[in-house]
C-alpha cells in the first residue's frame, strides 16, 4: 500500500523526537544534503504506463529524504529552544548560532516536506498531484537555497552592533538575536553613474531609500521575490509587464510596468528582485539578485511638444534634446520634469497639434526658450 505525503511528515515528525541533539549536523551539512536530494527529484510520469521508472525511483528516494526532514526538524526544534532561554542562561556550544538561522531553517523544512509530498505522488503513480506537488517542491527549494546564499547576520560576520548583555546581572539591554540582514549589490540610477554598490540592509522590510556610494545621489530600491513575471506587447515597440512580488518581510503585491527595451526582462519564481526607482519615484532598473542580472528599464523618448511644433528632424530639436540630457537629466529635479514630461508630453502633443492656431503659439513660444537656451549656452562658452 502507497504511503502519503501527511504520513510521510507525521513519520518524519516521530524520528525527530528520537534524534539527539548533540548527534546533529550543522544547517550548512543539511543544507547540501537537501540540494543533493532536490535536484534528484524525479519528473512526474505524464501518463501511466507499466515501465515507467520514475515511481519506483522515487519510492526509493523517501527514506534518505525522510532523514534529512527528521535531522531538519531536529535542529529546528532544538534552536527554538536556545532563542527561548538565551537571555537567561548560558547556551549550549553547538547550537548557540543556530537560532540565528531560523528563518533559512524554516524555509528548508517546508521545502522537504513538499519534496517528501512529491515523492509519495510520484511514487503513487498519480500524474494530477505528481505535477503539482514537484512544481512546487522546486519553487520551494529554490527559494530555500536562495536564502542560505543571500542572507547572513551580523552576528556571524561580527561588524555590526554587538549585543549588550550584562552576564553578572543577566540584564539585556538590547534584544540580543542579531538582526536579519540582506547583503546586496544594487545599481545607482543616476544616468552618468550606474555603478553597482554594496548596501546591507535590514531584511524584514522591502522598501530602501539609498545613496549611491559613488556619484553620492538618491535612490530607491524595492525588494523582494518574484512569484511570476508576465510580459504582453504593447504597441509596436513596448512591453507590458505583469509582476506578482512577494514584498521582503510583507505581503504579495502585484505591479505593473512598460519598457521599450528590445530583450525580455527576466525573473524565474523565487528569485529575489530589487525595483530601482530614481529619487523621483521612476522606474528604472530591474535587478534580478538571483541570476545577477541588471535590465535598464526604458521608455520611447521623445520631444513630443517641440516635433510637433517644429516638424521631425529640426535643427532646434537638437538644443531641447541638448538641455535635456546636460542640464536637466543630472540633476534630480531636472529628471522629475523629464519624466513628467514624457508622461503626459504626448498627450499634450495630441492636443495641440488638432488647432493650426495654438500650434504657432506653441511655436512661438518654443522659438522663445530655443533662443533663450542658444544664448545661455553661448554665455557659457565665453565665461
Ligand atoms: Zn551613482
Amino acid at each position: 500500500m502507497a504511503t502519503t505525503g501527511d504520513e510521510l511528515i507525521l513519520q518524519a515528525r516521530e524520528r525527530a523526537k528520537a534524534i539527539a541533539p548533540k548527534t546533529l549536523p550543522s544547517l550548512d551539512a543539511l543544507r547540501i544534503e537537501a540540494k543533493a536530494l532536490f535536484v534528484a527529484l524525479p519528473e512526474p510520469p505524464d501518463y501511466q504506463r507499466a515501465d515507467d521508472p520514475r515511481p519506483a525511483q522515487a519510492r526509493q528516494q523517501v527514506g534518505p529524504a525522510l532523514e534529512v526532514l527528521a535531522r531538519l526538524l531536529a535542529l529546528s526544534e532544538a534552536s527554538r529552544r536556545v532563542t527561548t532561554i538565551a537571555p537567561h542562561g548560558e547556551q549550549p556550544a553547538s547550537l548557540s548560532a543556530s537560532a540565528e538561522f531560523q528563518p533559512s531553517l524554516d524555509a528548508l523544512v517546508q521545502a522537504m516536506e513538499l519534496h517528501l509530498r512529491a515523492l509519495a505522488a510520484i511514487g503513487a503513480g498519480q500524474i494530477v498531484e505528481g505535477e503539482l506537488f514537484v512544481s512546487e517542491a522546486k519553487a520551494s527549494a529554490r527559494l530555500a537555497l536562495n536564502e542560505g546564499a543571500l542572507f547572513h547576520f551580523l552576528g556571524e560576520r561580527g561588524d555590526g552592533p554587538q549585543p549588550v548583555y550584562d552576564r553578572a546581572s543577566g540584564v539585556s539591554r538590547y534584544d540580543p538575536r542579531p538582526e536579519q540582514r540582506l547583503d546586496v549589490q544594487l545599481s545607482c540610477t543616476t544616468p552618468r553613474c550606474l555603478k553597482r554598490g554594496r548596501f546591507t540592509l535590514p531584511a524584514r522590510q522591502a522598501f530602501h531609500r539609498l545613496t549611491c556610494p559613488n556619484c553620492k545621489q538618491p535612490f530607491s530600491a524595492l525588494i523582494g521575490r518574484a512569484l511570476s513575471l508576465t510580459r504582453a506587447p504593447r504597441g509596436s515597440d513596448e512591453s507590458h509587464y505583469l509582476l506578482r512580488f512577494e514584498r521582503l518581510g510583507q505581503g504579495v503585491q502585484l505591479l505593473e510596468f512598460d519598457d521599450a527595451a528590445r530583450r525580455a526582462i527576466k525573473a524565474d519564481p523565487g528569485d529575489l528582485v530589487a525595483l530601482l526607482y530614481s529619487c523621483t519615484g521612476l522606474l528604472i532598473g530591474f535587478e534580478n539578485l538571483t541570476s545577477g542580472t541588471l535590465q535598464k528599464v526604458t521608455r520611447k523618448s521623445a520631444c513630443f511638444v517641440a516635433t510637433m511644433a517644429f516638424g521631425e528632424g529640426a535643427p532646434e530639436l537638437d538644443v531641447f534634446r541638448a538641455y535635456r540630457d546636460e542640464r536637466l537629466m543630472p540633476h534630480c529635479l531636472g529628471r522629475a520634469f523629464v519624466h513628467s514630461y514624457y508622461r503626459h508630453g504626448r498627450a499634450l502633443a495630441d492636443l495641440l497639434s488638432r488647432s493650426t492656431l495654438t500650434r504657432r503659439a506653441v511655436r512661438w513660444s518654443l522659438e522663445k526658450i530655443h533662443a533663450r537656451l542658444v544664448r545661455s549656452s553661448m554665455d557659457e562658452e565665453r565665461s
